[in-house]
């Protein structure tokens, strides 16, 4: 019997590319996916005269809404005439980083949030028409009519990522409402980005049932509302064996929080304000449970004097294989490998002695 296999890709769409996905019938005898192609003039990803894209599978899972023998396919972006990961494909950098500092096994743990719209575009719980509901204060974790909205939704969804086969680990009503989370890890730095590809595709298309979009935009609402996060928890080898090295990883991230925050995701700066739960984007803080910094450090981890740390600015709307990329990154030339303690720096060369100008 031949079945489904849905090959999906990310596209070339800016600010932040969108999800694509075409079927493929595969044959019995096929086991794994082949690599295939697509028409990229009609992604933003190539110009007409020179169109095929290569389609490379990287991961594959159970189709839980095909059920059967049908898959899902996440893939890279080749081109077609080099072979070379195409530009817009982050996953290749991110796994060149996670080979390189492979011996800190970095595990990275992404709380995905998201808001559900109507067709015109006001999320589910405000009024059609216009207008706002109650403030905020019921929605975050409730249960009820008029506090919570789309929870059939999110029930299957929950269970679509169950059955693919997913690490999702949780997932929650949000503070706004129409706004949910769902978490994916702990993974490598790799796997987290595909599989939380594959659990937002199987989002969005199962959303389409009920004609609910679903928005990763990081302040679907202006005003008195929370934004739309992806809460980035860490940790690598010596994170989870000493609380020293959990520390320094706060103080590495910090001492690159501008080249960090600024690949965090389209329009952060409407998002981390210094309220509704964050840190103003252009300041760098931690602390342990406070929500109210850039990184926060759980109170079981503090308490247990080993474990995680929580980068909470990225954004809903992020790309996860460069988030995972960067924090990696910084982390390992940061700390040494199996202590966690600094990496001490070679001293600086000192700068050689401006000659004076002779003439003016
Ligand atoms: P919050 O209290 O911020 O809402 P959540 O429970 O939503 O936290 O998410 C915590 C995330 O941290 C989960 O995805 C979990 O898998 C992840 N996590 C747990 N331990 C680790 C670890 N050692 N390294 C990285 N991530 C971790
Ligand atoms: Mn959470
Ligand atoms: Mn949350
Ligand atoms: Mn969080």
């Amino acid at each position: 019997m031949a079945y489904q296999a849905e090959y999906i890709w990310l596209d070339g769409t800016e600010p932040t590319n969108l999800l694509r996905s075409k079927t493929r019938i595969l044959h019995d005898e096929i086991s794994e996916p082949p690599i295939w192609g697509f028409d990229g003039s009609s992604t933003n990803q190539a110009t007409g005269d020179k169109s095929d894209c290569v389609l490379k599978p990287v991961f594959h899972c159970h189709d839980p809404i095909r059920g059967g023998r049908n898959v899902l396919v996440m893939c890279e972006v080749m081109i077609a005439s080099t072979g070379r990961p195409h530009a817009t494909d982050t996953r290749a950098a991110c796994a060149r980083t996670e080979k390189k500092y492979a011996d800190r096994e970095m595990w990275f743990g992404l709380e995905q949030e998201y808001t559900m719209l109507r067709a015109d575009g006001t999320p589910l719980g405000f009024p059609e028409g216009g207008g706002q509901p109650a403030p905020q204060g019921p929605y975050y974790c409730g249960v009820g009519t008029g506090r919570i909205m789309g929870r059939e939704i999110i029930e299957r969804h929950t269970q679509a990522c169950i059955d693919a086969g997913l690490s999702i680990s949780g997932t929650n009503p949000e503070v706004m409402p129409g706004q949910w989370e769902f978490q994916i890890g702990p993974l490598g730095p790799t796997a987290v980005g595909d599989q939380l590809h594959v659990a937002r595709w199987l989002l969005h298309r199962i959303a389409e049932d009920y004609d609910v979009i679903i928005s990763l935009d990081a302040k679907p609402v202006r005003g008195d509302w929370n934004g739309a996060g992806c809460h980035t928890n860490f940790s690598n080898v010596a994170m989870r064996e000493n609380y020293e090295a959990i520390i320094n990883a706060c103080e590495a991230v910090g001492d690159n929080y501008m080249k960090l925050v600024e690949n965090y995701g389209h329009d952060i700066q409407s998002r981390l304000t210094g309220l509704h739960e964050t840190a103003p984007w252009d300041k760098f803080s931690y602390g342990v449970s406070d929500r109210g910094s850039s990184i926060r450090i759980p109170w079981q981890v503090e308490k247990d004097g080993k474990g995680y740390a929580e980068d909470r600015r990225p954004n809903a709307n992020c790309d996860p294989y460069v988030v995972s990329r960067m924090i990696t990154e910084v982390i390992c030339e940061s700390l040494e490998p199996k202590t966690g303690k600094k990496v001490k720096k070679a001293p600086a060369k000192k700068a050689p002695k401006k000659v004076a100008a002779t003439t003016k």
